[in-house]
């Protein structure tokens, strides 16, 4: 949509779109009554539809916008790497964008996962992942390894291979015929916690869980897949950072690859760059989307260690790792992520988001004592709660009803089931922050009640 299309309206949008573009996660027919919002142009943290009203992007359009809309210095890096190179084949040729991205990546880690893989989607790089995981074993005589693990309301995405180590009905339900099973076990999601039980003894409880079925599937299973410290698209859930320490000492272990899937996690949201680092473990791999490339271009990529780059070096081309995507190493997404990591770097990001995260969590600290809300719960940019509803009826409904209310009080806002979060961009001021946590509170109270 150009300025010059600002003169239609946001009906006319909808109907046009209704009729030719299949919209992602959606049942069609519900635009019947939910809208469907044109967005002519975005400034900061604000989304402007044609008709001129605003809207703050307090979900960071699906969790990968983390420095605003339009974002002059990304924009200036991306018009100068137009008029470079916009795309050239990653199978024999290289280039700089793609190098130094890999380079400052590896050197996040200290080196411990100093080999990047890339791909362009989230879905793709949990593909990737598995796949190498594997693959590593298989190069290693272990051909027996086959089997994944992943955590109870775990969401990796939804092709099929990304699907079966997915455990989210609503995504899964359709699909299960297609779908190559994996293990589902224990998830340490502190709401669990039992009376006097502490977030730390739900993992310790969970990592107990996962060490039975290592034990009794040991030398079938190749790798254990998990979202560090929050599992995002189940409803936020959140658990004590125990967890990880005890699932990587159970992967060793039991010779079991450790896939940390970073894709909503990663890039600062839970307030250090990678979510793993807050507990000091490596995982063997890291997948890394969304966010990299600011909300920018569609990239994403698996970062592992030179034990699994070394399983697959070899004169034999077979035991090469044989996966590609068309657009690979795009140098335009890659440079967009360049843009990123410098705002990082220039900004102090990771402490102004202490800061931020904060007084966001202040602004919102009335809401635990409401006798509607159930668990508050924070982790650097995502705050989150749950909120109980009387009826069923009331309680199918409310994600909608609570989207289109937001809209009325100029916020992009998506629950997930009856879990409200907000997963704002790392450029909210104060002012923002303070309209951000006082509509949210509105918008609570009138969808509650209705
Ligand atoms: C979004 C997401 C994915 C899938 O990424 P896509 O780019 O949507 O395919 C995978 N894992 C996690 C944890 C995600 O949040």
């Amino acid at each position: 949509m150009n300025p010059r299309d600002s003169g239609t309206s946001n009906a006319d949008w909808m109907a046009r779109s209704l009729r030719s573009v299949w919209h992602p996660c959606t049942q069609m027919q519900q635009h019947e009554s939910v809208p469907l919002i044109p967005i002519s142009h975005g400034r900061g943290a604000w989304l402007y539809d044609p008709e001129g009203r605003r809207y703050l992007d307090a979900i960071s359009s699906w969790w990968v916008n983390l420095f605003g809309h339009a974002n002059p210095r990304i924009n200036a890096a991306l018009k100068d790497q137009l008029d470079r190179l916009e795309h050239a084949m990653l199978a024999g040729f290289t280039h700089a964008p793609v190098v130094e991205l890999s380079e400052r990546l590896s050197a996040l880690t200290g080196g411990v996962l100093g080999h990047c893989f890339y791909a362009s989607d989230g879905a793709s790089a949990v593909e990737i992942a598995l796949k190498m995981s594997f693959h590593a074993w298989r190069n290693a005589g272990q051909t027996d390894k086959q089997e994944f693990v992943c955590l109870q309301g775990s969401y990796h995405g939804e092709t099929i291979g990304a699907l079966a180590v997915t455990d989210v009905p609503l995504f899964r339900e359709a699909y299960g015929p297609l779908l190559r099973p994996a293990h589902v076990v224990m998830s340490p999601d502190a709401r669990q916690a039992l009376p006097g039980e502490s977030a730390a003894d739900v993992a310790r409880r969970a990592a107990n869980a996962l060490e039975s079925l290592l034990q009794a599937r040991e030398g079938h299973i190749a790798a254990l897949i998990v979202e560090p410290l929050i599992q995002c698209a189940t409803g936020m859930a959140m658990h004590d950072p125990l967890y990880l320490q005890l699932a990587r000492t159970l992967c060793d272990r039991y010779g079991v690859h450790l896939i940390a899937d970073e894709i909503a996690v990663g890039c600062g949201r839970t307030g250090t760059f990678f979510a793993c680092e807050q507990v000091d473990i490596w995982p063997d791999f890291v997948c890394l989307s969304k966010g990299i490339s600011g909300g920018y271009l569609p990239l994403s990529l698996v970062m592992t260690s030179e034990a699994v780059y070394q399983a697959f070096y070899d004169t034999d081309v077979r035991r090469g790792f044989l996966h590609s995507h068309s657009y690979t190493g795009n140098p335009l997404a890659c440079r967009a992520a360049l843009a990123t990591l410098d705002i990082f770097e220039c900004d102090d990001v990771l402490n102004r988001n202490r800061e931020r995260a904060q007084r966001l969590g202040s602004l919102l600290a009335p809401l635990a004592h409401h006798p509607q809300v159930r668990h508050v719960r924070q982790r650097g940019m995502v705050w989150a709660c749950d909120v109980v509803l009387d009826h069923a009826a009331s309680a199918a409904s409310f994600p909608r009803r609570f989207f289109t209310a937001a809209l009325e009080h100029e916020l992009l806002l998506r629950p997930i089931g009856n879990t409200v979060y907000l997963m704002p961009p790392y450029i909210l001021d104060d002012e923002e922050l303070a309209l951000l946590a006082i509509r949210m509170q509105t918008v609570l109270a009138q969808v509650m009640h209705a």
